[in-house]
């Protein structure tokens, strides 16, 4: 059986590894779709969807978790909700099961009549990519909250850089 999990990850977290080492505990292969693929370069989203497939690559062999037990595939958003399940359809590999957190996400996999679940969140306040990116901009400890190789692909791609240029470029572009 194939389990589908879609997210952002911007950037990748131990929330988002957790629920595919949980997804994996019932499916045999999971599907992770890198949503929103076409944002980068803002504060809501700083990185592109070749860097969030590289720190997911790299978490998952940090964590021993075979390449053959996953497919990452990224997808763009588009105007239309009630086309995104066809659109999701046509990237991936057939998928029987969702997995989301996302009551949109779920809404419109259960309507096309998918079976959906919503996996435990782990640690969901510290756990998620806002308080990673506020960490970040507010110079406080963030790499504990992140998988290590995903800590070393942020410094590789100077991403901190990176996010507190664009929150300067963001006060500067509302005055
Ligand atoms: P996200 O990275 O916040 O979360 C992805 C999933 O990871 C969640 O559903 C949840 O199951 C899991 N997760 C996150 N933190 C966790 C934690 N601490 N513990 C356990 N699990 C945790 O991403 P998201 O915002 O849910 O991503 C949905 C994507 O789908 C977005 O890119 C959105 O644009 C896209 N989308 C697009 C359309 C469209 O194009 N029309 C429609 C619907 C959704």
């Amino acid at each position: 059986m194939r389990g589908l999990l879609v997210g952002r990850m911007q950037p990748v977290h131990q929330g988002h590894l957790q629920v595919i080492k949980r997804i994996l505990e019932e499916v045999e292969e999971v599907i992770i779709g890198i949503g929103s693929a076409q944002l980068s370069h803002t504060i809501k989203d700083p990185f592109t969807a070749g860097e969030r497939m590289m720190m997911l690559s790299k978490a998952l062999a940090e964590n021993g978790i075979p390449a053959s037990n996953y497919y990452i595939i990224p997808v763009q958003d588009i105007e239309c909700n009630s086309l995104w399940v066809a659109h999701m359809e046509m990237l991936t590999p057939p998928f029987e099961h969702v997995y989301s957190g996302n009551p949109l996400v779920q809404r419109l996999f259960t309507e096309k009549g998918y079976q959906v679940t919503q996996p435990p969140l782990f640690n969901r306040e510290i756990y998620s990519g806002t308080e990673v990116r506020r960490r970040m901009l507010a110079d406080e400890k963030w790499d504990q909250l992140l998988p290590e190789s995903v800590v070393e692909v942020i410094h590789e791609i100077k991403g901190i850089s990176r996010i507190k240029h664009l929150a300067r470029k963001e006060v500067s572009d509302t005055k």
